[in-house]
């Protein structure tokens, strides 16, 4: 969603005229688009505040924004720390940035805005490394509250983008020669416009465009309804992947964690899933060290990852965050505890994707290729289905197609393969 954010921004500043410069020495304007979920990452924007000072004392014509879920949670933390910082915006504001770069004189006060409402990005194709494969925002917001969770308070309740307006923007896409969108909100499968909920506005999307691949992002398990795995299983558009956040495999921890689901619901949700789509990849969101959480409730989402073999997952530390009801429990868990935990998770974890990785070889993928591998200009890399990145050689033509890829190699993060006919 920061991304998504960010390339909005882009898209609203390259319209103006603005272009993007190689590093922060050269820009006039500098932009922190931050993150709220866990602590470290708002560490982690005030440790750039502070780098950045030195840039802003040297030339103070230059100007410091930060927008997003640290300046709508923050700002007056913010301003106290790095009063040098020039506009704050929050979740909603980020379209007012412009206007307050032309029109305000900005001498003396820094401007705040962070008030919830009226954000009209949908209208705004973000800007994104890939044309081929884009972010199309379908909700902001979430409603669920889960007792850990600061999204809810940074970025407002949960609403739904009109379908009308989705699906014309997945056409004019389609015009500029996309083939691969992403829906994205914090909980898709809530979506709701009318009568069209989201198995419905994934079929418009795919009957009624000339998308070539559908994937989505983030889904509820508690939305996981039998509708959307049938949508998913019968539309050909529907790429075979699923990231459905599973955060703790012990039903005490999901409960104190108000996720509404338990394990064997989630676990039930997997086995339908792989059961109605083959060869599906499911990835995952898993916290570690939630309070009060035993050792035999970690263990518990220890053999949840063995027993449902996750393609790829997310793992985090619990991470307090002011103001959730969760913050009101005491974080009883040591540090170093969590660090332990973690640690343990990510190595199983990777153990894992390694086995399922190796269960690739010698299958033939669809490959959407919509690049340059990172290391070598001569490798070309792509997305399979199941969205895994695969790196195999041929020539710069093949960059926004659609090609089979017969896989080759693997470790646990990337396949390797080359193209057949
Ligand atoms: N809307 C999505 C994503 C929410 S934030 C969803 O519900 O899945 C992304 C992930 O960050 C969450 O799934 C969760 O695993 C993690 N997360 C959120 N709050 C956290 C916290 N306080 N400490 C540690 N991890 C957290
Ligand atoms: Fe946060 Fe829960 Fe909403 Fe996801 S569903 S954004 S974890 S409150």
């Amino acid at each position: 969603m920061n991304l998504a954010d960010s390339g909005t921004l882009t898209t609203v500043l390259n319209t103006r005229g603005y272009e993007p410069v190689e590093n922060e020495n050269e820009a006039d304007i500098i932009i922190l688009n931050t993150c709220s979920v866990r602590q470290k990452a708002e560490e982690r924007v005030f440790g750039r505040l502070a780098e950045l000072s030195a840039l802003k004392r040297k030339d103070t014509s230059k100007k410091i924004a930060v927008v997003g879920c640290m300046a709508q949670r923050l700002a007056g933390e913010i301003l106290k720390r790095a009063p040098y910082v020039d506009i704050i915006l929050g979740t909603d504001r980020l379209l007012d940035l412009p206007r307050y770069l032309e029109n305000g004189r900005m001498s003396g006060s820094s401007i705040i805005h962070t008030e919830f409402g009226h954000e009209n990005y949908d209208e705004i194709i973000p800007t994104q490394d890939s044309q081929y494969s884009v972010f199309v925002t379908i909700s902001r917001g979430c409603d669920n509250y889960c007792t850990y969770c600061v999204v809810p308070y940074v970025r407002g309740r949960e609403r739904s983008y009109p379908m009308a307006g989705i699906i014309n923007r997945i056409n004019n896409l389609v015009e500029n020669g996309t083939l691969e969108i992403m829906l994205l909100g914090q909980n898709v499968n809530a979506y709701k416009d009318g009568d069209t909920d989201f198995p419905e506005l994934l079929k418009k999307a795919a009957t009624e465009t000339d998308i070539k691949r559908i994937r989505f992002m983030t889904s509820h398990p508690k939305d996981m309804s039998p509708k959307l795995i049938e949508t998913i299983a019968s539309q050909p558009k529907m790429m075979a992947h699923v990231h459905l956040p599973l955060q703790s495999a012990s039903d005490r921890i999901l409960k104190k964690m108000g996720r509404g689901y338990t394990f064997e619901h989630y676990f039930s949700l997997t086995e339908q899933l792989k059961r109605a789509v083959p060869d599906i990849a499911l990835t995952t969101d898993l916290i570690v060290g939630f309070p009060t959480e035993t050792e035999t409730e970690f263990r518990e989402t220890l053999d949840a990852v063995k027993t449902i073999k996750f393609d790829s997952a997310f793992m985090f530390r619990y991470s307090p965050r002011e103001g959730t009801s969760a913050a009101g429990l005491e974080d009883d868990i040591p540090e170093p505890e969590k660090i332990r935990r973690l640690a343990k998770l990510i190595a199983l974890q990777k153990d894992v994707a390694f086995e399922k990785n190796q269960s690739e070889l010698g299958k033939i993928r669809s490959v959407l290729v919509d690049g340059f591998s990172r290391r070598s200009e001569k490798l070309l890399k792509g997305k399979t289905e199941g969205n895994k990145t695969i790196l195999f050689k041929a020539p710069p033509e093949y960059i926004g197609a659609i090609r089979n890829i017969k896989v080759e190699s693997a470790d646990s993060w990337t396949l390797h393969g080359r193209v057949v006919n």
